[in-house]
């Protein structure tokens, strides 16, 4: 099977470091593999949309020599795929449609008890849940070693399309990756908690799953995730080099002397080695170094 990698941003805001590392680390997976590299916007909620992002992003990444392979597919552009593999699920009884509010599954810890606390909504304006099967969900992640959830335990049943109609990011990240024919995802930690929830999801949809690898997170000096810090403000997309560097050596690899983006590429590409990936957030040296380069 031929390797095909993406990454997947949501047009929040431009390209800052935490996810230059994702969108390098699946590119440098991809390429080191000969494989392929794809970019997908996740722009399925209008409300923390920033109007162009999604263009500001492609191009910044292209400043960085990351190129997608194919065509930049945006998830806004064709829903009724989200929605035919939402009735699937409830056709077969894994879905079904939920008006409890916030406050009504708030007695509950936020959690939806399996059973709605609301009236079964009449019109069509209700959320659609899926119905969690029991049981522990295990995978291998290729950074972060063996992961055990048990999704109807610690999440419950999740929506998988919002009463507004966006299909939630769970249902449209799985309905794509398969779509796409993506062979391994390849993202930040931050996302580590929903694989559990996407692996049941393909698990009922009939669809494979992809392999994983979650790369370690970029943390804001006080150890929480990017807020308004210097590592959140954009990349810079006039000067690529110091970012790149700061990325791969974030992510573990060595930093090859080479004075261009595309000779500093594929000159790691060449070196890259996925064993070295840290599996939790790189100590101090790494942050100071991109704090220092970013800004
Ligand atoms: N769109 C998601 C985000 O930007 C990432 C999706 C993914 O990589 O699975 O957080």
């Amino acid at each position: 099977m031929t390797y095909r990698g993406r990454f997947a941003p949501s047009p929040t805001g431009s390209l800052h470091f935490g996810s230059l590392v994702a969108a390098l680390g699946s590119w440098l997976r991809a390429r080191a593999a000969g494989g392929a590299w794809l970019v997908r916007i996740e722009d399925i909620d209008p409300a923390r949309e920033v109007a162009g992002a999604g263009e500001t992003i492609v191009a910044t990444l292209a400043a960085f020599g990351l190129r997608p392979d194919e065509p930049v597919r945006r998830q806004s552009e064709g829903r009724d795929r989200y929605d035919a593999a939402v009735a699937r699920l409830e056709a077969a009884g894994h879905a079904y449609p939920c008006a409890c509010s916030r406050s009504d599954l708030a007695p509950f810890g936020g959690h939806h008890p399996a059973r709605c606390v609301a009236p079964a909504p009449a019109g069509r304006h209700a959320a659609m849940r899926l119905r969690v099967p029991a049981g522990p969900v295990a995978f291998e992640d290729g950074v972060q070693g063996r992961v055990t959830q048990d999704v109807a335990a610690v999440v419950g049943d999740f929506v998988i399309r919002r009463a507004d109609g966006w299909p939630a990011y769970q249902l449209a990240v799985v309905v794509d990756d398969a779509a796409q024919a993506i062979s391994e995802v390849v993202r930040g930690a931050d996302l580590l908690d929903s694989t559990p929830r996407q692996i049941v999801l393909q698990r009922l949809l009939g669809l494979p799953s992809p392999a994983w690898m979650h790369l370690p997170l970029v943390l804001d000096a006080d150890g929480r995730k990017l807020g308004k810090s210097d590592l959140a403000r954009p990349v810079r997309a006039d000067d690529p080099l110091p970012a790149l560097r700061a990325a791969l050596r974030f992510l573990g690899q060595d930093v090859p002397r080479r004075s261009g983006v595309p000779a500093l590429l594929s000159a790691a590409t060449a070196r890259f080695d996925p064993a070295c990936i840290p599996r939790g957030t790189p100590a101090a040296p790494g942050r100071d170094a991109a704090q220092r380069e970013v800004s």
